[in-house]
């Protein structure tokens, strides 16, 4: 096996892979329609549930052909009961898009907007709730990608549930990195796709949640004709197969990259991507940028850093120089602020985090910036 280009990419996913599981890709043409193929599906949809510790009695995984949006699209246009109205809980970019998604299906909806770099407030979270008995399904993100914010999804969920309603939560950038525990952490329904914290490539996106709500959820307003979590779990109860044609592809790089997560293990994971996270803290430190979210309410995965004031400063000369030697670096999500993100994600170590140091600081050097940075 002849090793492949490494990249580091330091965006918010895709993430860096390794050399078995781009391998993994390249399989004998198969029809998905065989058994052989719905047999591979089995095992890869009780292991998405077994990340997130879910009892398989209770909870299922759905799997979409799509990028990691379909899944909050799926969850927010199946799991609205009638005459019911949706509260997304939003401090980010993430959440917003739910609110957008809310939007294009002409749902009802309560966005409850807190500032960027603050928890949302829980007594608001609940007085929400008080006052709109109407209330039937509450969303929010816990790893706000967009800034790096870690939401205190356990507290939310447990209103939701106090309330009545459903709780679905865009685990997109924590799943298989952060661990979770679908139950305590009072999660309904999360998601995540294949190309974040599984480490394997885009075209594979996946709904965990609870089998008895999707399956209550038979009786929902039908909005969506492909994107429809009860028709798709249905198909798959059926006959074990999605409805439509799978990226099959990515199935197979998915199965491998199982295999890795399984050998790694979720602790050693979890300490790899925070060693990763300290170093990429520690180098913005020592060149002295600023960043968005104070230290206690990281997620441990992204770092969003603040333009510094130098009028030297142009973020795509800095990304391009990094860019050519083999890093990639990704401009932040925030309206009303300049910020780049380093993110900790995928298949890299802290020996990664200082190699990139080294060019990031040639970039500054490079286009004259002032280092360490200054801010007015
Ligand atoms: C990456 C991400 C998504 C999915 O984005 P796609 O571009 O559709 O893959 C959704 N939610 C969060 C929190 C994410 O980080």
């Amino acid at each position: 096996m002849e090793s492949v280009k490494r990249n580091i990419l330091l965006n918010p996913g895709p993430s860096t892979t390794t050399d078995t599981v781009k391998y993994a890709q390249i399989v004998p043409d198969i029809c998905p329609r065989e058994k052989e193929f719905a047999g591979l599906m089995k095992g890869l949809r009780e292991d998405l549930v077994k990340i997130v510790h879910g009892d398989l009695n209770k909870y299922t995984s759905v799997l979409f052909c799509g990028s990691g949006t379909i899944n909050i699209d799926v969850c927010i246009n199946s799991l609205l009961p009638a005459d019911k109205k949706v509260l997304v809980v939003n401090n980010g970019a993430y959440s917003t898009r739910a609110v957008e998604i809310c939007e294009g299906y002409g749902l009802p909806y309560i966005n409850l907007q807190f500032p960027v770099d603050e928890t949302p407030d829980l007594n608001k979270v609940e007085e929400t709730l008080k006052n709109n008995p109407d209330i039937g399904l509450v969303h929010t993100t816990h790893n706000e990608t967009g800034t790096g914010i870690l939401n205190p999804i356990r507290e939310i969920g447990a209103l939701a549930h106090k309330y009545g309603a459903i709780f679905t939560v865009d685990t997109t950038s924590t799943y298989a990195m952060r661990p979770i525990d679908i139950e305590k952490d009072n999660i309904d329904f999360c998601m995540a796709s294949a190309q974040k914290g599984l480490m394997a490539f885009t075209g594979l996106s996946f709904v965990v949640g609870n089998k008895e709500i999707i399956e209550r959820s038979a009786s929902f307003p039908k909005r969506s004709y492909y994107c429809n979590l009860y028709l798709q779990y249905e198909y798959f109860e059926k006959t074990g197969e999605m409805h439509f044609t799978p990226p099959v592809q990515t199935i197979y790089a998915t199965i491998q990259a199982l295999k890795e997560y399984w050998a790694e293990g979720e602790e050693a994971k979890w300490a790899r991507h925070t060693r990763v996270f300290n170093a990429i803290n520690a180098g913005l430190d020592e060149l002295g940028f600023r960043q968005v979210i104070k230290p206690e309410l990281r997620a441990g995965l992204v770092s969003s850093a603040i333009y510094p004031d130098d009028p030297n400063w142009d973020f795509e000369k800095v990304h391009d120089y990094c860019y050519e030697r083999g890093f990639t670096i990704y401009p932040g999500k925030i309206s009303t602020t300049g910020t780049f993100r380093l993110c900790a994600l995928g298949a890299i170590d802290e020996a990664d985090i200082k190699d990139f140091f080294k060019v990031f600081k040639e970039a500054l050097v490079s286009n004259n910036i002032q280092v360490p940075v200054v801010y007015k």
